[in-house]
């Protein structure tokens, strides 16, 4: 028999936890499609060599977390899991400033200055955002490196979704929601938490929002996709009838539907935007805005560093402290934190090189003239062992917009479907005001500049702050939603992630999409008593 919801939600990330909780609260029946898997603390690799673990590629049996998905334009960094990008990301919660509801396309379609503060406080607190209590050696250099080139007053410690407690490892019963939560242990300041948090200190999803729903009875189906959603009745007035299947199985995926009255798509910018046009595309949903797919964001990221290779070093652990513990402002619009990884997770490495400034074929030709005449700087520099403990990394958000567009094109090297593609401008991979400040402090505190192979040789960027994509707009000619996040165009279907964020942050967009979230969850009213089934 088809199983039958009042709420279907596809994706448990950010957007899909915060809803299935609030509307389980409300006394909807709420099942939540997780296509990743589900992760217990003594599941996560201990580092990233253990590909299986860490890297999610379904296809080649990689079952883990961490997903890079590389298109012409970004390499997109992105998590799938229950508890979606919560289970990999680097817990950094920061509000953006005012001025960013006044820009893009939320801007008139609420009194955002005056609703947004509320939201962030119910994020904060449901997600336990408390200010880093670890600095570790990356973030003391990251201080001294701001004082030695006059920005030192800019530096602070981020705000984290972290539970510290009583001190590292300290067990303590549920300290968020009065005993309702499950019991926790304080960080011991690895650096792993992107890794996935194997010491039960990190704030995921599944430890608050998505936890909370399941004691309240959502149904949480993991390693299940959704592939189809067909409108019931007048544009979905009667509901949808979901298709699934296993994500994690080559044949045997036990294809089957399920019903509900209404369904929130909170599948992520990347999820949400693929569904959405396959669905257009194949005449499911015709009427969905043509807006789908532009005012893509990457809050304009770039990955540069500092690496202390060598003997002289081999005291230094960069490694150590929590994945995001602090940060700077160089100028107006740049800012730089203090990034990590756990000892031993040196994957990442393989990506690094030599850093060199310039544009183009100009910036390759620079850093080919660069490797040869520094050839031990440059094997230093890409040897990925040892990568974690001797690199400070740098990830560098500008506020400065800058806009993708995606949408399916067929690929010649895969004609058999329609693929995910990026077009438009590129989004400038190189930031002169970041990279002149990674090079003058690898010269001041003898380290060696770097930043991805990507980057110079692609011009190609790596973010993982991938937003927009289904953003808001008063009308279907100008958003895909509106600012309640309903589709245009549609009855009872929702985007609730990060596709709706219509402008760029500037800064991690994990607590915004929480407190959009709760904002959207708002307008939805609690079901009548009259309603209800008791069990
Ligand atoms: C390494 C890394 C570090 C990061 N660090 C930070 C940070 O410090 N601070 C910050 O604010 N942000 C950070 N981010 C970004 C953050 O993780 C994302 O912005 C956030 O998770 C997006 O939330 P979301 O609700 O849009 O979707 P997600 O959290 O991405 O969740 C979407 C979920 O939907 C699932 N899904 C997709 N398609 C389907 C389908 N068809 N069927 C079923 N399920 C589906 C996915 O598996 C995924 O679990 C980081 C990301 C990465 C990868
Ligand atoms: S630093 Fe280690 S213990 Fe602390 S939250 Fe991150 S992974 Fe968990």
């Amino acid at each position: 028999m088809e199983e039958s919801f009042d709420y279907l939600v596809v994706g448990s990330g950010f957007g899909g936890s915060v809803s299935a909780c609030r509307l389980a609260e409300k006394g909807y029946s709420v099942g939540v499609i997780e296509m990743g898997r589900r992760w217990n603390p003594s599941d996560f690799p201990k580092s990233t060599w253990n590909l299986r673990r860490w890297i999610w590629r379904p296809g080649m049996k990689l079952h883990g977390f961490y997903n890079m998905r590389p298109f012409r334009h970004v390499m997109i960094l992105c998590g799938n899991a229950v508890g979606g990008g919560s289970i990999t990301y680097g817990n950094t919660m920061l509000v953006p400033p005012d001025s960013v509801w006044g820009e893009g396309s939320w801007q008139g379609l609420g009194d955002w200055v005056h609703e947004m503060p509320a939201h962030y406080a119910t994020a904060r607190r449901m997600l336990g955002v408390t200010q880093n209590e670890i600095l570790g050696e990356a973030d003391t250099m990251l201080e001294a490196m701001a004082k030695d080139q006059g920005v030192g007053a800019s530096f602070y410690r981020t705000d984290v979704a972290v539970y510290f407690g009583d001190g590292p490892g300290i067990e303590k019963p549920d300290p968020f929601f009065g005993g309702d939560g499950p019991a926790r242990s304080g960080c011991i300041g690895c650096g792993g938490c992107m890794v996935g948090c194997r010491f039960n200190a990190k704030n995921t999803l599944d430890k608050n929002y998505l936890y909370l729903a399941e004691k309240r009875g959502a149904q949480v189906m993991a390693e299940t996709r959704v592939v189809d959603l067909e409108p019931l009745g007048e544009r979905g007035s009667d509901g949808y009838r979901l298709t699934v299947e296993r994500s994690t199985a080559w044949f045997a995926k036990r294809r089957h539907t399920l019903t509900a009255r209404h369904v929130v798509l909170a599948a992520s910018a990347l999820g949400t935007m693929d569904l959405l046009m396959k669905l257009k595309q194949r005449g499911r949903l015709p009427a969905i805005s043509d807006r789908l797919g532009y005012d893509v964001r990457t809050n304009s990221e770039s990955i540069v560093g500092v690496r202390f290779p060598g003997r002289r070093n081999k005291a230094r652990d960069m490694s150590k402290g929590i994945a995001i513990g602090s940060g700077i402002h160089i100028d107006h619009c740049t800012h730089i934190e203090a990034v990590r990884y756990s000892r031993g997770s040196d994957v990442l490495g393989l990506m690094a090189t030599l850093l060199v400034t310039g544009e183009g074929w100009k910036r390759i030709f620079a850093w080919m003239w660069s490797s040869l005449r520094h050839p031990i700087k440059f094997a230093r520099a890409s040897w990925p062992f040892g990568f974690a403990r001797q690199t400070l990394i740098f990830l560098v958000m500008q506020t400065i917009d800058a806009t993708l567009r995606f949408r399916l094109k067929r690929r010649w090297y895969w004609p058999f479907t329609r693929l995910l593609v990026t077009e438009g401008d590129r989004i400038p991979t190189n930031i002169p005001a970041a990279n002149e400040f990674a090079l003058r402090a690898a010269k001041a505190f003898d380290g060696i500049a770097i930043t991805s192979s990507s980057e110079i040789l692609f011009k190609m960027p790596m973010t993982a702050h991938c937003i927009g994509g289904c953003v808001m707009g008063a009308t279907a000619s100008e958003g895909v939603i509106d600012h309640q996040h309903r589709v245009h165009g549609y009855q009872n279907l929702y985007v609730v992630d990060g596709s709706a964020v219509g402008a760029n942050l500037g800064v991690n967009p994990s607590l915004t999409i929480t407190a959009l979230a709760e904002r959207a969850m708002t307008f939805i009213p609690a079901k009548l008593q009259s309603q209800r089934t008791t069990p």
